[in-house]
Parts: C-alpha cells; sequence; structure tokens
C-alpha cells in the first residue's frame, strides 16, 4: 500500500538512486560498523545500508513505518527503535556509533544539539540537512550566516559539506535545496571551554544581538570582562569572533564566576 507522505514528520522520501548511492559512497560502512539511521522512511537508505552491513540500527517515529520495516526485516539484520529521536538515549548504544540520516528539517537544530551531547560515543555523522542550515554550519566569522549553531558545532566537530541535492529527487519535493554534511568529533585535544553551560550562554548571548558590540550586550550580565587579555577589540561584535575566542571568553566569564 501506497504510503501518503506525513508534513508533521518532515516526510520527503529520497527517489534518486544517484544521490543514495552518493550517500553510502560518503559514509562507506564497514560491516561490522556500528550505524545508526534516524528517519529510515521508506527504506531508500536503509537497503543500500544494510546491503553493506551485518547489522543496522534505525530510528523512526512514524508507527506505520516502523511496522512496515518490521514486516521487510528480521530483527537479527535490523533493530528498530520506534521512538522520537529527540527522547532517544544515544548513550545506550555505546561507542563508535556512525549516524546516518535524510532528517526531518524541522526538527534539525534540537537533533544536532541533542547529539552533541554524545559526540563522544560518535565515530561519524553523515546527515541530509536543508542547504541554508549546512552553510550555517560550517559559517567562519563574518559570514553572514555565522552564528550560534557554527560556534557551537564548530567548537565540537570537524564539519565538511559534501554536496547538494535538489528538491525533484525527493517524494513530494521539499520547497529548499537539501545538502549532504560530513560531521566528525574533534578529538580530546580539542580546546574545550572549563564550563560548557558558561559556553552555550556566552555564545547565545552574544548572537542575541549580533549587530551590537559585544561589551554592550554583556553589560549587564558581565561589566568586567578583560577584553584586552583576550585579546578581543572591546568594539567586537559577536560575528567576528572565532570559536576560539569565544571559548576564552566563556573561561574568563566562568573564572570571574558567571
Ligand atoms: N530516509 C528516508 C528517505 O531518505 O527517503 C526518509 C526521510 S524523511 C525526510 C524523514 C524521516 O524521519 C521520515 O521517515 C519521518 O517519519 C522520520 N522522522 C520525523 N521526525 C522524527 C523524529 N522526531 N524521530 C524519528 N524519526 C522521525
Amino acid at each position: 500500500m501506497k504510503h501518503q507522505a506525513r508534513k508533521r514528520f518532515g516526510q520527503h522520501f529520497l527517489v534518486d538512486q544517484s544521490i543514495t548511492d552518493g550517500i553510502v559512497r560518503a559514509v562507506n560502512p564497514r560491516r561490522t560498523d556500528l550505524v545508526i539511521e534516524i528517519g529510515p522512511g521508506l527504506s531508500a537508505l536503509t537497503l543500500p545500508l544494510l546491503e553493506k552491513l551485518d547489522h543496522l540500527r534505525v530510528i523512526e517515529i512514524d508507527r506505520d513505518l516502523a511496522a512496515r520495516l518490521r514486516r521487510q526485516h528480521t530483527p537479527e539484520r535490523l533493530s528498530i527503535t520506534e521512538a522520537d529521536v529527540l527522547q532517544v538515549d544515544f548513550t545506550e548504544f555505546g561507542p563508535r556509533q556512525r549516524i546516518v540520516g535524510n532528517l526531518p528539517y524541522n526538527i534539525s537544530s534540537p537533533l544536532l544539539f541533542h547529539l552533541r551531547a554524545v559526540a563522544d560515543l560518535v565515530y561519524d555523522q553523515h546527515f541530509m540537512l536543508q542547504r541554508e542550515v549546512i552553510d550555517r554550519m560550517v559559517a567562519q566569522p563574518g559570514d553572514s550566516d555565522y552564528g550560534r549553531l557554527s560556534v557551537m558545532l564548530q567548537a565540537r566537530y570537524d564539519i565538511e559539506k559534501l554536496f547538494d541535492v535538489p528538491p525533484e529527487c525527493f517524494d513530494p519535493p521539499p520547497r529548499v535545496v537539501s545538502a549532504i554534511v560530513r560531521m566528525i568529533p574533534l578529538g580530546a585535544e580539542r580546546l574545550k571551554p572549563k564550563s560548557e553551560l558558561a559556553f552555550e550562554q556566552v555564545v547565545a548571548r552574544a548572537f542575541g544581538q549580533r549587530r551590537k558590540m559585544l561589551r554592550r550586550v554583556l553589560a549587564d550580565w558581565a561589566p568586567d570582562v578583560p577584553w584586552e587579555a583576550l585579546g578581543i577589540a572591546d568594539t567586537s561584535r559577536a560575528e567576528a569572533l572565532s570559536v576560539a575566542q569565544f571559548i576564552g571568553l566563556a573561561d574568563a566569564l566562568y573564572a570571574a564566576g558567571r
């Protein structure tokens, strides 16, 4: 029976095999890899992944699609978690996770942050997302789309945009251009903020008023930032600061008891 695409679950099914081939080539799975697919839908990626793997785990919110997958595959080959991915505890799956998915675009940011919290357990992530979101993820200081997403994700991952995917590769076609992104968690040697919370807070505050001078934005909350010692001009705006400068700023605020 034909599945009617559900808008509330962001369902746009891939129908172009050259794209699914391209994604599987980019992931390049080995038979025993721990691969987790988010939102398998009608199996466009699931089947070619299963061909390369002994076992695949999928997470699908749509009850009908999960039931369909259960009918088509044995649990030895495919483990199905029928759930909202935002409620799934990825620590249960163990280390070296390779997470893949043509993601529902309506939850992309919360999902990227949900996974960021378990990045230590992740080997890599390959996602289809709205191209505009990927442009924000890879943006550099001074770019118009540099913002909270760029800083928070670049502090934790090496991020590479791989290729674009036009709307006609999906049924139904989305209204936006999509693209594929590869994210590899940075190792233990990365620059780490002393407090993740202070880092999150300062980045969120700074980009809450991105056109204003940081000194003004933070005036009430943190009036005594040692700008000079941090090597940041006190006339800077959030959009000019590098990830390392944000971490330095967060550390200074944390040390000052913020
Ligand atoms: N992978 C399929 C493909 O490429 O054709 C489907 C992609 S479709 C854009 C997104 C998939 O994610 C759908 O199967 C949808 O039901 C599922 N989905 C949406 N929201 C979800 C959520 N919160 N948790 C888990 N799966 C979700």
